[in-house]
């Protein structure tokens, strides 16, 4: 009797277990047409081919002289920038770029924010 109890309680536990998301899926709708405001923006441009429409992406830095910074897009007058000055270094240095004024990091690397149109 003991056994046939275990055995009723799997096959019932399985069955509700293995439907249940498959069902869920196909109920769902398209994240595009729940999505509002600023993630909406986002989703129409990562649709148009633009995978990084915030510039958060990592990337590598350029000449950075006084006279050629490296240019950080923003549609803000401030904006958070990191940079890691030396290869194998373990952490980033970070600082508050400001908009016309361009600023100079520990490593001698110039940063300079330029304005960008809002997502
Ligand atoms: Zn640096």
């Amino acid at each position: 009797m003991a056994s046939l109890t275990g055995r009723i309680f799997l096959a019932a536990a399985r069955r509700n277990v293995a439907y249940t998301p498959v069902r869920f899926c196909k109920m769902m709708s398209d994240p595009l047409d729940h999505a509002t405001g600023l993630e909406k923006r986002e989703l129409l441009a990562k649709a148009a081919g633009n995978e990084d429409p915030f510039d958060m992406k990592v990337f590598q830095r350029g000449p950075g002289t006084k006279e050629q910074p490296n240019l950080i897009p923003s549609a803000f007058d401030a904006r958070l920038v990191g940079c890691i000055c030396e290869e194998e270094q373990t952490f980033v240095q970070w600082m508050w770029l400001y908009q016309g004024t361009p600023k100079r990091c520990e490593c001698g690397y110039w940063f300079k924010l330029v304005e960008k149109a809002p997502v």
